[in-house]
């Protein structure tokens, strides 16, 4: 269940944002970038997946450099991939979303 959260609370900010804001006319397209948004919020769970508290905090990729890796790792996407700029907030706010869910949600 907090791996449904991990995806679905960055993919509904994104979603429901560029709903809002009227972004996107085709939906498709929308519904992709949501994807890669929510998926962003499970790559820390991927790279070390926790099911005790001690490896949540044991965890490289649970510390508060994982934020400032996905903002690297974003950098480096938006210039050779040619995404859109907007990932240079979103993926770095869903990674920050996991470490914060996983702080309030102590019971995994
Ligand atoms: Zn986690």
């Amino acid at each position: 269940m907090l791996i449904l959260a991990h995806f679905s609370v960055p993919f509904y900010s994104y979603y429901l944002t560029d709903r809002l804001l009227k972004k996107y006319k085709d939906k498709k397209e929308l519904f992709l970038y949501s994807c890669v948004v929510g998926l962003a919020g499970l790559t820390p769970d991927i790279f070390r997946a926790h099911l005790t508290l001690s490896s949540r905090y044991n965890a490289f990729s649970h510390t508060a450099f994982a934020p400032l890796i996905a903002l690297v790792v974003s950098v480096l996407a938006v210039f050779f991939l040619q995404i859109p700029k907007r990932f240079l907030f979103w993926i770095p706010v869903a990674v920050t979303t996991h470490l914060l869910l996983d702080a309030v949600i102590r019971r995994y």
